[in-house]
């Protein structure tokens, strides 16, 4: 097991192995009815071909940091995907296209592509979890995700037991959405990314990110300068892993930004004319595209705000719920995620969609 998920294990209870708190970012999680660790493509197909063979319930865990799992754990096997690296399998004029391990850790590889001068995954920088994580729910910040590099996945698919590559066009990529979220079809063995050979950054869409940089928007940058950029403004906001923080003991953004349709948000402006304008991008088509921490907070939820058993929203972000005391349950934090979406909902109508994948628990 390499570090970056040894490190993932601090703070859990040491004395059972197969507890799934020792394998999430949120220390949160009961025990797995078996636990088995894959280091390559092969033996994750193998350890999920075999617990199918046993008519067990599959989860395959990477990195856990954006998966919430209940008090009474997972009743099948969890396989914990472990492999690592990557290797150019294409070169163009101006493109370099590297496959990269499931279990690759996402941040060493992001860091890897900066040092090579390859361009297209720097905004990325620092966020947890593995890479064969970053296609299932196309994993995005300042203004860059991977839906824009990914050119194929590798999958084995448990309908048939084939192994198969799924191209780009047809990972059914959204915002933080894809075909692989809340599908147990597939297994993520490897995800190939066509980068951009260039020591400049692509242009810097996110203005937070360019008055860092010192940059306008549209400018290309130094790929080092957007990364390092990236790691400070995420670590102000807790969004980057601290195993000494409690403030991140997350799964970063508990929610996702609400997608509306016009109509919903012009009654949501309605009910907000009081707090003045909700934050809002326009999104693809005729929706926009609503700031879910400007209506957690402005429902009454500040920074630190505490729920049962020591969860609280982050004194860092008011999107991140944290497990603060590392002491708490799956049923306490949940139990404070409905809070806030039960008082976003009553104030503004609009509805809040957790982005974790939850495991055997509902909120
Ligand atoms: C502090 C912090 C900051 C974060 N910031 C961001 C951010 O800026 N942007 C963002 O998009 N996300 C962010 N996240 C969420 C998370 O880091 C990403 O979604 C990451 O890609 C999850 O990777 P993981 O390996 O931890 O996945 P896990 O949590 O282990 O798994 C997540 C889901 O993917 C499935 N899965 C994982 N690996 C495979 C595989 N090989 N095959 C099939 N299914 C698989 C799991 O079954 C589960 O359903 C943040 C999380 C934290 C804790």
């Amino acid at each position: 097991m390499s570090d970056v998920y040894a490190e993932l294990t601090t703070g859990a209870d040491p004395t059972d192995p197969a507890t799934l708190a020792r394998y999430t970012t949120l220390r949160l999680g009961g025990t797995a009815g078996r636990l088995e660790t894959a280091t390559s493509a092969e033996e994750i197909v193998q350890k999920v071909q075999e617990a199918q063979g046993r008519d067990e319930p599959v989860l395959i865990l990477a990195g856990g940091s954006n998966v919430v799992i209940g008090d009474q754990g997972f009743p099948g096997t969890v396989v914990l995907v472990r492999s690592r690296g990557f290797r150019v399998v294409a070169e163009g004029a101006d493109t370099v296209t590297v496959r990269v391990e499931a279990g690759e850790p996402w941040d060493d590889l992001v860091a890897a592509t900066v040092a090579n001068g390859w361009s297209g995954l720097e905004c990325l920088s620092g966020i947890p979890g593995s890479a064969g994580a970053t296609p299932i729910q196309n994993v995005g910040a300042y203004g860059q995700e991977v839906a824009e590099t990914i050119t194929g996945v590798q999958v084995y698919d448990r309908t048939d037991g084939s192994v198969s590559r799924i191209d780009a066009a047809d990972c059914g990529f959204a915002y933080r959405s894809s075909i692989f979220k809340y599908s147990d079809r597939w297994a993520v063995l490897s995800v190939d990314f066509r980068l951009t050979r260039s020591p400049l950054s692509g242009p810097v869409r996110y203005a937070e990110l360019a008055r860092a940089l010192g940059a306008d928007v549209g400018d290309r940058v130094p790929l080092a300068d957007a990364r390092a950029t990236v790691l400070r403004l995420r670590a102000g906001k807790g969004m980057v892993l601290d195993a000494d923080d409690p403030d991140t003991w997350s799964v970063g953004s508990f929610f996702t930004n609400p997608v509306l349709e016009r109509e919903a948000y012009e009654l949501l402006r309605e009910r907000a004319a009081d707090l003045g304008e909700p934050p809002s991008w326009p999104g693809a088509g005729d929706v926009v595209k609503v700031s879910a921490a400007w209506l957690i907070d402005k429902a009454g939820f500040a920074k630190g705000h505490p729920g049962p058993e020591g969860v609280a929203i982050s004194s860092k972000h008011t999107l991140a719920l944290t497990n603060r005391s590392g002491t708490a349950s799956t049923a306490a934090l949940v139990a404070l995620a409905r809070e806030i979406r039960d008082a976003v909902h009553d104030r503004f109508g609009v509805t809040l969609h957790p982005e974790p994948v939850l495991i055997n628990c509902i909120i």
